[in-house]
């Protein structure tokens, strides 16, 4: 059955070889009960060992069932240990945390047995070896002779045709170890049975043979009795391994049972988590800040929250059409015309103040003025600024109920020195990027502006009897100035335009003017009905309010135009719009819909440019958190490896039990993968907790505003990952090693 052919064991540590034995030829056969003694280190356990397949040896050939096994992997001796061993170790080697019943349902387990069987194999076993009482009672709580039956009773719960015992009586008082001899020589019969002892004596009635040892060599060897059947091969009996319910079952077991390691490694994992999270999330707020602070030349307006909208066709917007983007979700508001909210008003008193502020509807205004009060009456401001903008004034208290106006060289005549009153003030937070003003007016003003605006960017020509002219040119200024005299489509010009036409007389002519802007392009053809002069202007028109010297500057070389026709020119319907969305989180949603009603949107986040420095910075910061990512992963990776360690002797006892590396591997990973789910799920919940305020932490917070559900799974799969690979690492270390390497490693 096993045959050992000048084989020879060594110990090497720490550079110093010792002999375990050396150059034994022995042959066991089914059927004997086999007595080995001889002194203390004499090699008795080290040949234990190497016929239980837990370790190497170094020299000579050892067969089994008649084959060579110096070309066994790994492998091959989880197999032969799963089919042929059963051992009961002088150390007794059970699981400490586990219950005598676990401790003996493992063994079974490993094997896949059914339940039903196991149950009554475990009780049967126990009433053998006198331990029922001490069923679930945990093994550390344990004697050494109790310790030693149930070792016993492990030895025999799988029927195997080999057991290898080492001095199994050595703490058993007298009756219990004749008990014990009893119960493995009825066992014996088609078994090999080794048992190492220091007492022969009390086996000698027994044993078929007996073997003494002395130096690691075999000094007797003398066969006592006949053994009845001697078969050069023996049957095995086939286990399968452990199912994956069972598997998952003591993965979880293992996971709580040894409660100090088990908060350890919470903790770990839980560090691990947050600092994931936080290091992760800290990037994610920079970065969607930077993203924020980013330049653009066309908008002023750089709120991440701005879609701005144009229709494919360059038609405007239809009443119904801005009433349905209004109405849709997420929308908070609607700036028509949206040129408004780009450009920059100068405002000034004349005397103290002059800045230049961005122009908001008070429909916008959120919250409440923190100096002042709110806005009652049209020409009322709120002036939003930075607390700490000394360049505007001194004291804020003095800024309430100042007058200002709007400063505008280009201004015409009817919108010259509106007053406006400051009425409150709205402190905002600030960097240096953003020291912007911003005025929240009301929807009167808002038209008024919007109006001057587009004519501001407006391009405005004037065909003239074939001669162009810009309106902005200063060497032929056409002034165009309404009248409510007029006809529609009729104008009155200056005299001195007579010249241009044939006769010098332009008296129901045509002419036509162009405007143009980002917009829109549109031509009028207006009729020459009069022409007037200094002297009859007064009478034609009603005009009156110059003097001799002024005259010229402000009406020589004007066209009259009906206040209607002159309002058309510029009071366009909405070609560009702009909508502000409610929450940040859904700016790309609410693109999309807006997109697939078939509108042109941008996102001003999309318009903005980083700068060289902000690109550079951006790149160290990827690489800073990649590195902290990696470290803390390396960090973690060993804290839990050294932890891992205290599970070698585990391990080793599953191996020698018969389970093979994949169990041990899946037995670990799930034990792991436990550990995770429970750090990861208790996060979120605690997070979860905090976003329904019942309890307040701030770096929760910062990680909830800036974690998707994205990022969420990421940080998953990298726990998992890291628990995997710790996993796989581990337990091929393990496997590298001989059991008996692992296990007294530990030891
Ligand atoms: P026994 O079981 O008969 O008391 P062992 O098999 O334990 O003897 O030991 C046999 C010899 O091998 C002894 O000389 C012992 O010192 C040596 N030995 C046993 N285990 C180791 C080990 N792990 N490292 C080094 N030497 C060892
Ligand atoms: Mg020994």
């Amino acid at each position: 059955m096993i045959k050992l052919r000048n084989v020879s064991k060594f110990y090497y540590s720490k550079g110093v070889i010792a002999q375990g034995f050396s150059k034994l030829n022995v042959e066991f056969d089914i059927g004997e009960f086999v007595a080995i003694t001889g002194e203390s280190g004499s090699g008795k356990s080290t040949l234990l060992n190497v016929l239980a397949g837990l370790d190497t040896y170094e020299e000579g050939e050892m067969y089994i069932n008649g084959r060579e096994t110096s070309h066994y992997i790994e492998k091959n001796w989880e197999e032969y240990r799963k089919k042929y061993i059963g051992n009961i170790y002088q150390n007794f080697n059970l699981i400490n945390s586990y219950t005598v019943y676990q401790n003996i349902d493992l063994i079974l387990l490993l094997n896949n047995i059914p339940k039903k069987v196991r149950k009554e194999r475990i009780m049967k076993l126990l009433k053998r070896v006198d331990m029922v009482k001490y069923k679930n009672t945990k093994v550390s709580k344990l004697s050494g002779g109790q310790k030693q039956r149930v070792a016993i009773a492990r030895a025999l719960a799988k029927d195997v045709p080999i057991i290898l015992a080492d001095e199994p009586t050595g703490s058993l008082d007298k009756k219990s170890a004749a008990g014990i001899i009893t119960l493995l020589k009825e066992v014996s019969k088609d078994k090999l049975i080794i048992i190492v002892t220091h007492n022969y004596e009390q086996v000698e009635n027994f044993v078929t043979r007996k073997i003494v040892m002395h130096d690691g060599k075999i000094l007797e060897d003398q066969k006592l009795k006949p053994i009845e059947k001697k078969e050069e091969k023996v049957e095995v009996k086939i286990y399968k391994n452990i199912n994956t319910f069972n598997k998952l079952r003591l993965g979880i077991r293992n996971t709580f049972n040894v409660l100090p390691k088990f908060i350890l490694l919470l903790l770990v994992y839980s560090f691990i988590v947050c600092s994931l999270m936080a290091e992760y999330s800290f990037f994610k707020k920079w970065e969607y800040e930077q993203s924020k602070i980013g330049y653009n030349v066309v908008f002023h307006e750089k709120s991440d929250k701005r879609i701005i909208l144009n229709k494919k066709d360059k038609t405007t917007f239809t009443d119904e059409e801005i009433n349905t983007i209004r109405n849709l979700d997420n929308i908070k508001y609607v700036v028509e015309n949206d040129l408004i909210v780009d450009y920059n008003y100068d405002f000034t008193d004349d005397k103290d103040i002059w800045f230049t502020s961005r122009i908001s509807s008070y429909d916008n205004f959120e919250g409440n003025v923190d100096l002042g009060r709110i806005i009652e009456n049209e020409n009322e401001i709120i002036l939003e600024c930075s607390k700490d903008d000394y360049l505007l004034f001194q004291d804020p208290n003095e800024l309430i109920n100042r007058k200002i106006y709007l400063y505008d060289i280009n201004t015409d005549n009817v919108d010259k020195r509106i007053e406006y009153t400051i009425v409150g003030l709205k402190y905002v937070k600030s960097d240096i990027y953003d020291a912007e003003y911003k005025m929240y007016v009301t929807n009167t003003v808002i038209n008024r502006l919007q109006y001057n605006t587009t004519k501001r960017y407006s391009d405005v020509r004037i065909d003239f009897m074939g001669k162009y002219h810009n309106s902005s040119s200063s060497s032929s200024y056409f002034n165009l100035i309404p009248s409510d005299r007029i006809k529609e489509s009729e104008a009155i010009i200056d005299e001195e335009f007579n010249n241009y036409c044939d006769k010098d007389n332009c008296i129901n002519k045509q002419f036509n003017i162009n405007i143009k802007n980002i917009y829109f392009d549109e031509t009028y053809t207006l009729t020459i009905k009069d022409v007037y002069n200094e002297k009859t202007i007064t009478n034609k028109l009603g005009i009156n309010d110059f003097t001799k010297e002024d005259y010229p500057y402000k009406y020589s070389g004007s066209i009259f135009i009906n206040t209607n026709d002159y309002n058309k020119l510029y009071n366009k319907k909405t070609y560009q719009m702009s909508v502000f969305v409610d929450n940040i989180d859904k700016l790309d949603e609410t693109n999309e819909q807006l997109k697939s009603m078939g509108y042109k949107t941008l996102k001003i986040k999309d318009t903005l440019v980083e700068d060289f420095a902000t690109k550079f910075i951006r790149i160290i910061k990827i690489i800073v958190t990649i590195i902290l990512v990696v470290v803390l992963f390396f960090i973690s990776y060993f804290v839990i490896r050294v932890i891992l360690k205290s599970r070698n002797i585990y391990f080793s006892i599953i191996r020698m039990l018969g389970g093979n590396k994949k169990v041990c591997q899946d037995l670990l990973i799930i034990e792991l993968l436990t550990i995770t789910n429970i750090s990861y799920f208790t996060f979120i919940l605690v997070a979860e907790l905090n976003r329904n305020k019942y309890f307040n932490i701030n770096f929760i917070n910062t990680i909830n505003t800036y974690f998707k559900y994205n990022d969420y799974i990421t940080l998953y799969i990298i726990l998992i990952v890291m628990s995997s690979l710790i996993c796989f690492r581990y337990s091929r270390k393990l496997f590298k090693a001989s059991v008996m390497n692992t296990y007294r490693e530990e030891v």
